[in-house]
C-alpha cells in the first residue's frame, strides 16, 4: 500500500492550475515542468499515473519531484499541516499506530430530542448528564467538535485527499467497550444524506458529526424554533433544528457549518424520504467557517 499524501494541485509551465483528476487524461492537459499549486510555494511535483500495485489499484496523484520540498508555509504540506492540527488538538487527537484518533468522549445524553424542554439552564444540564466524564459538556464536547471541523477544513483543502483521511479515525466510548469508527462512518458530508439516512437506521446510537453547505437557515414556520438546512444535491435534506432561534441566527450566516451529535434522528421517522436531523440544544454544538478562508489558491481553469 503506497500512503503517501498527494498534492491536491499543481501549476503547470503556462501557469494553469490542475487537479488530480486531470492525470489520466490521455493526452495529459498540462505542461511540464510542475509546480506544487500551493500558495507561495515552488516546489517541483510530477504527476504519477493510477496503476495496479500488487493487485491494488493506486490512484492517480501529483507528487513531490525529486529532492523538492514543499515552502515552509505550504498549505498542501499535508505532513506539517497534520502535525500542526494534532497539535492545537491534542487534547482530543491521540497519536496511536500511524493513525490519528480523535476521542469523542460522548455524554450521555438525556435531554429528551424532542422540542418543548427547556435547555440551556445550568440546572437542566448538570441535573441530566450520567456522572461520569461527561458531566461537564462543555467542557469535553466543544474540543471535539472544532478538532473534527478542523479535519474537515483540512481534507476540503486537500480535495478529500483519501490517504490523508485514512490517517483520521474516531473513538466512540459504548457500554460495551470502544469502538473504532473510521473517519467517513464518524464524518458525513450532507451531499451523502441518503447514505447518512440508511445509517441512521442501522447504528441509530452513533454519534456523528455532519458538515454542508448553508442551503437555508432562519426561523422555522411554527414557534420559537430555528434551523439550518444543509445543501444536499438529490437525497433527503439534512437539518439543524435549534430550539433557540438565536443559534441559528450566530451561526447561520458562515458558508459551511458542522453539528455534531449523539443523537441524530430521522424525520419523520418511518417514510422512504425520512431527512436526517439534530437538535441544536447549545451553541457549541455547531462549529462553522467559510471556503476559501483557507484555500491555498485560486483555480484558473
Ligand atoms: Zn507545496
Amino acid at each position: 500500500m503506497v500512503d503517501t499524501f498527494g498534492i491536491p494541485r499543481v501549476v503547470d509551465a503556462r501557469g494553469t492550475s490542475f487537479g488530480r483528476q486531470q492525470i489520466q487524461r490521455t493526452p495529459q492537459p498540462f505542461v511540464k515542468p510542475l509546480t506544487c499549486g500551493g500558495r507561495t510555494c515552488s516546489a517541483t511535483a510530477v504527476a504519477v499515473v493510477g496503476h495496479l500495485r500488487l493487485q491494488t489499484w493506486v490512484n492517480p496523484m501529483f507528487r513531490l519531484g525529486p529532492g523538492a520540498e514543499h515552502s515552509a508555509l505550504c498549505p498542501f504540506n499535508v505532513e506539517a499541516r497534520v502535525d500542526d492540527l494534532v497539535k492545537e488538538h491534542r487534547a482530543v487527537v491521540e497519536p496511536k499506530d500511524g493513525q490519528y484518533r480523535l476521542l469523542l468522549q460522548i455524554a450521555e445524553a438525556t435531554t429528551p430530542s424532542a422540542p418543548g424542554v427547556r435547555p440551556n439552564t445550568e440546572e437542566t444540564r448538570g441535573a441530566g448528564l450520567a456522572p461520569n466524564a461527561a458531566r461537564h459538556p462543555t467542557r469535553t464536547l466543544p474540543p471535539v467538535i472544532k478538532a473534527a471541523a478542523a479535519v474537515v477544513q483540512l481534507l476540503q483543502d486537500l480535495d478529500d485527499d483519501p490517504v490523508a483521511k485514512a490517517r483520521f479515525v474516531a473513538v466512540n466510548h459504548t457500554p460495551t467497550g470502544r469502538e473504532v469508527l473510521t473517519w467517513d462512518e464518524f464524518c458525513w458530508p450532507s451531499t451523502n444524506s441518503r447514505e447518512l439516512a440508511a445509517d441512521i437506521r442501522t447504528n441509530p446510537a452513533r454519534p456523528r458529526a455532519v458538515w454542508g453547505r448553508v442551503a437555508k437557515a432562519g426561523p422555522a414556520k411554527s414557534g420559537r424554533t430555528g434551523f439550518i438546512q444543509l445543501d444536499t444535491p438529490d437525497g433527503p435534506p439534512v437539518r439543524l433544528r435549534a430550539k433557540n432561534e438565536k443559534y441559528v441566527v450566530e451561526k447561520g450566516l458562515s458558508e459551511f457549518v458542522l453539528g455534531f451529535s449523539a443523537r441524530w434522528e430521522l424525520f419523520p421517522p418511518n417514510s422512504p424520504r425520512s431527512a436526517p436531523q439534530m437538535w441544536i440544544t447549545e451553541s457549541w454544538m455547531l462549529a462553522t467557517w467559510n471556503a476559501f478562508t483557507q484555500r491555498p489558491n485560486t483555480i484558473q481553469v
